[in-house]
């Protein structure tokens, strides 16, 4: 067993955090005060190689695996949350569904314009009335005169206004049920696809989200991602990787305000000394890097079992539930060890708390997560 990482891995991670350093850290208070989509920021990514990660490099990505993807992720969060959701969510659920599902001509045709970033994905399967219970959705796809039409809406779309492609999950054979589904690749400025506002959220403030509604949208057949009716199975695959990315995307901005909370101890006095000598802010420490240690190799395990093609959905839903509810908690931690401060936006814990909330509730919240853990215990599946 080795722990270490190649050259090459320590040399991204460095590359990663001096961008991050540079051109993320200073930025992101303000981004998450506005709102505001660091376009910028992504684009500079894409010349990094990052919104092409996992991308084979003969279809223009970098054919990072998925470790070193995984530790770009968790880099990039240490600095701002929101953008390395962007990245996530562009690599591990749009671009990897294509990538996996994809006929040779829609690879060709979209995975270079993601890949450099030029293009933005956005992967569409939650609805209003469909959440955790994603196979419930209400989306349709009827076969009418040698095209697909679909209608309905689907939420909480990540890349939903930004988005130059979209992945759709809709029904085409209700009857089938799981085996009813059917994934869609719809360019953005279709006929019949709409955006809703841009959501105003919690957390993860400057990564878009908006609502999606397809009217009489016209699809035509090569625009299917794999085949006819298996898109629910297909999403379920891709779902446990990027289970991954956001696993390391919690690590990632756990470690992000344990840093922020080691330096406030040492800088704060209180009672003629600093805060940082008091064994009560120093458990706190200890507990916060003892858990998120945990949770960064449960990742690296995880990323490492699919990058060696063995099971790993069980591995990456123990992954992504350690690692967002560890960086929760130690979110809390470190605006209770910044005191009043903590809780005013001058000083970053406030943020990496919000950002926090999302990873225990998106591509799976930790109930799912649970579920899909006793599941596989209990039926060994
Ligand atoms: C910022 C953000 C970005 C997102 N990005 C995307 C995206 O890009 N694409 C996309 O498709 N979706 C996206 N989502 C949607 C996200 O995946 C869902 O919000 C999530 O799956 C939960 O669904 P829901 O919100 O409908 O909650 P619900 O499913 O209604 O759940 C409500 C509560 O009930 C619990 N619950 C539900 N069923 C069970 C059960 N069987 N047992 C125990 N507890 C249960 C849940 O755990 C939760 O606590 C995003 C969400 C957010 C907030």
């Amino acid at each position: 067993m080795d722990f270490d990482l190649t050259q090459e891995q320590t040399a991204l991670r460095d590359m990663i955090r001096a961008f991050v350093e540079k051109e993320v850290r200073p930025h992101a208070r303000a981004w998450d005060e506005e709102g505001k989509f660091p376009f910028e920021a992504v684009a500079k990514l894409g010349e990094l190689g990052l919104m092409g990660a996992m991308v084979p490099e003969e279809y223009g990505g970098s054919g990072m695996d998925t470790v070193g993807y995984a530790i770009a992720v968790e880099e990039i969060a240490k600095g701002d949350g929101s953008l390395a959701l962007t990245v996530a969510s562009h690599n591990s659920l749009c671009t990897a569904h294509i990538l996996a599902f994809g006929s040779e001509a829609l690879r060709r045709k979209y995975l270079p314009g993601l890949a450099s970033g030029r293009m933005l994905g956005a992967w569409a399967l939650t609805e209003p009335g469909s959440g955790s219970d994603s196979l419930n959705m209400r989306t349709k796809a009827e076969w009418k005169g040698g095209c697909w039409i679909i209608n309905g809406s689907k939420m909480f779309i990540t890349q939903g206004n930004v988005g130059g492609v979209y992945v759709v999950l809709a029904v085409s054979d209700r009857e089938k049920g799981r085996d009813g589904v059917t994934a869609f690749l719809v360019e953005a400025g279709t006929k019949g696809l709409s955006t809703g506002k841009k959501l105003n959220k919690l957390g993860m403030r400057s990564s878009d989200t908006a609502e999606l509604v397809f009217e009489d949208l016209e699809i035509k057949p090569g625009n299917v991602i794999g085949e006819v009716n298996s898109g629910f199975r297909d999403t379920m695959r891709n779902l446990a990787g990027g289970r991954i990315s956001i696993a390391a995307l919690s690590a990632g901005i756990g470690l992000g305000a344990m840093a922020e909370a080691i330096a406030y101890s040492k800088e704060r006095r209180q009672f003629g000394q600093p805060i940082s000598s008091f064994q009560a802010i120093q458990w706190m420490l200890a507990d916060m890097a003892t858990e998120l240690e945990a949770a960064e190799l449960l990742t690296l395990r995880a990323a490492y079992l699919k990058d060696a093609g063995r099971p790993y959905v069980q591995e990456a839903a123990i992954a992504k539930l350690f690692a967002s509810e560890a960086a929760m908690r130690a979110t809390i931690k470190a605006v209770q060890i910044h005191g009043g401060y903590g809780y005013i936006q001058e000083y970053p814990v406030e943020r990496y708390m919000r950002d926090a909330k999302l990873c225990e509730i998106g591509e799976g919240t930790s109930e799912v997560q649970r579920l899909i853990i006793a599941r596989r215990l209990i039926r060994g599946n």
